[in-house]
């Protein structure tokens, strides 16, 4: 109890040690939650990261980013033959391999199936009035193309890949 003289009379407050433990223990409260909370935060920050964009060309940035697609027979790797890999334009993550590849007629890079089911991931694609399976890149989540059921057997499936989603390395020995 804490008493004051004042003009006229006393002053009277109640300033208890048990006042100040609170007030202390609210103190170390919001020290101990901004330390558990900031490396929680960053992380979170870091995971968030947007992958690094800068070097995609125009088409590049529209079909990977806003699922734009390129045109058929008028693109990089529609007829190629070679043998090798391919891999996302955007993380590098292996996608594609070119003993998959097969020439289906739509103008577009054709795959039987990727290197590694972990690789990609799907999306229900309701866009343009149709009900498509999109593909994506799992680890950066870019656009790749759709799969659709009409591939070859005995997987029956046809994963329609654009060209500006991926960038071909050739095997080793071989251009
Ligand atoms: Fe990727």
């Amino acid at each position: 109890l804490n008493i004051e003289p004042q003009a006229h009379g006393y002053r009277i407050f109640l300033r208890s040690n048990l006042q100040k433990t609170i007030c202390g223990m609210k103190t170390l409260h919001w020290v101990f939650v901004g330390i558990f909370t900031c490396p929680v935060l960053t992380q979170s920050a870091m995971c968030q990261k947007k992958p690094d964009l800068s070097h995609l060309t125009p088409l590049q940035r529209a079909v990977t980013q806003e699922a734009a697609t390129e045109p058929p027979f008028n693109n990089a790797y529609w007829n190629k033959h070679d043998d090798g890999t391919y891999r996302c334009v955007i993380c590098g993550a292996v996608l594609f391999k070119s003993d998959r590849k097969y020439d289906s007629g739509c103008g577009w890079p054709s795959f039987t199936k990727p290197e590694e089911e972990a690789a990609v991931k799907y999306r229900v694609d309701t866009s343009h009035g149709m009900v498509r399976e999109e593909v994506l890149c799992a680890k950066c989540g870019a656009h790749l193309g759709h799969r659709f059921p009409d591939g070859p057997a005995p997987l029956g499936q046809r994963y329609c890949i654009n060209s500006a989603s991926l960038k071909f390395s050739p095997k080793e020995g071989k251009k």
